[in-house]
């Protein structure tokens, strides 16, 4: 069964009545149970849950300090091109936004590098647009190829795929794929994509299922907060990991909480979240979910990124530039406003003052090889 078929036996509205009816009782419920279930998620983000924030920022930070430590990973996007055949409105690079379109030749993208290099990085995350004439699969390989010397670990961004194309790019050294259903809900999704290939809302839905089939290493989801009524879509996101990590076991699996940030053009989100609510997200996500990755972005601000780092966050973009050419020359018009600014050093030093240790690379795929070593040698070395 796939996700699709997952999907269609529930009801928006009626997971969204759930939500709001929850009692402050269910939730004391759900944050005493040793396992919970997606029932106990639906009172963790409900709004009678709001009042038991503390509580669940202290079991939260617990859990994810017993799977992951006392670890934040470093990532940093490289945006390749802002060249795009979709109609997102809520998206600096959409079609009708009359800017600039650039996609990086190889010797902008080694410029790039150079810099990124700088800071440390050894996880990239590789981000394009959605126009397969100049940003497709050959173009993704020759990127792919030309910037492998230099990274232990890439992840990619970009247009949906096929899952005989995932598996050529993993045969060439992709790591994590991230891919947003932007919104659960398929009546407000067709309002927000008007064109191109990313109106079919279900090849997107099943893209998740076509990376597990092509047995990548990671996969990360999540909803555009905005859109719709987070709660609601943080159901389906969560419904989503869980029937990914059933069904998909060997793939590890990330989710983030992009709120959408001002960009070029007029969209105003229809839907707002507070901090307090954030928080409340990330808590419910890792007391559900104690081993998924949370990923928190530079949408953020530079206060709510060094609060977050407690509460359950495992994974953090820092430095990042949302334009093509953004690190080296600032060429082209970013995606979003970046909200935290300051350099990778000074969040390795955030993230140390409150004893945590920044990691640069993923440290799941060393445990891999351990494992596979292992079996082979009984000797580990790190690379
Ligand atoms: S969200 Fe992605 S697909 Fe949509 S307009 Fe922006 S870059 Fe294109």
């Amino acid at each position: 069964m796939s996700f699709n078929q997952v999907i269609n036996k529930y009801n928006w509205n009626d997971i969204k009545s759930k939500i709001y009816s929850r009692t402050a009782n269910d939730v004391e419920q759900a944050l005493s149970k040793q396992y919970r279930d997606i029932n106990d998620f639906i009172s963790l983000i409900s709004p009678a849950a709001s009042a038991f924030l503390e509580p669940m920022a202290q079991l939260s930070s617990k859990l994810t300090q017993k799977h992951f430590g006392k670890t934040i990973q470093l990532f940093i996007p490289l945006y390749l091109s802002n060249d795009c055949n979709n109609y997102c409105i809520y998206c600096g690079f959409n079609k009708s936004n009359a800017i600039e379109r650039i996609t990086l030749s190889k010797k902008q993208i080694l410029k790039e590098i150079e810099i990124i290099k700088q800071y440390g990085y050894k996880h990239i995350l590789l981000v394009t647009g959605d126009n397969p004439s100049v940003a497709g699969m050959d173009y993704l390989k020759e990127v792919m190829i030309l910037i492998r010397p230099y990274f232990s670990l890439i992840s990619i961004e970009v247009q949906p795929l096929d899952t005989d194309e995932y598996k050529e790019l993993i045969n060439i050294g992709l790591h994590s794929v991230y891919i947003y259903q932007e919104t659960y809900n398929k009546e407000s999704y067709r309002k927000y994509h008007q064109g191109g290939s990313k109106a079919d809302f279900d090849y997107r839905l099943e893209t998740p299922d076509r990376l597990g089939t092509a047995g990548i290493h990671r996969i990360g989801i999540g909803n555009l907060i905005g859109l719709e009524d987070w709660r609601t879509d943080a159901f389906f996101t969560a419904l989503h990991v869980k029937y990914l990590e059933k069904k998909y076991w060997k793939t590890k699996y990330s989710i983030s909480f992009p709120r959408l940030r001002p960009h070029e053009g007029v969209f105003v989100p229809p839907y707002s979240m507070t901090d307090k609510e954030l928080v409340q997200l990330i808590c419910a996500y890792r007391i559900f979910n104690g081993e998924v990755e949370l990923s928190l972005s530079v949408r953020e601000s530079s206060k709510f990124r060094d609060n977050a780092i407690k509460l359950g966050i495992t994974s953090m973009s820092a430095g990042s530039r949302t334009e093509p050419g953004g690190y080296s020359e600032r060429i082209a018009l970013r995606q979003f406003e970046v909200h935290d600014h300051r350099k990778p050093a000074e969040i390795v030093e955030m993230i140390k003052s409150q004893g945590y240790e920044a990691i640069w690379k993923d440290w799941d795929k060393n445990f891999f090889k351990l494992s596979k070593a292992n079996t082979q040698t009984k000797v580990w070395q790190r690379d």
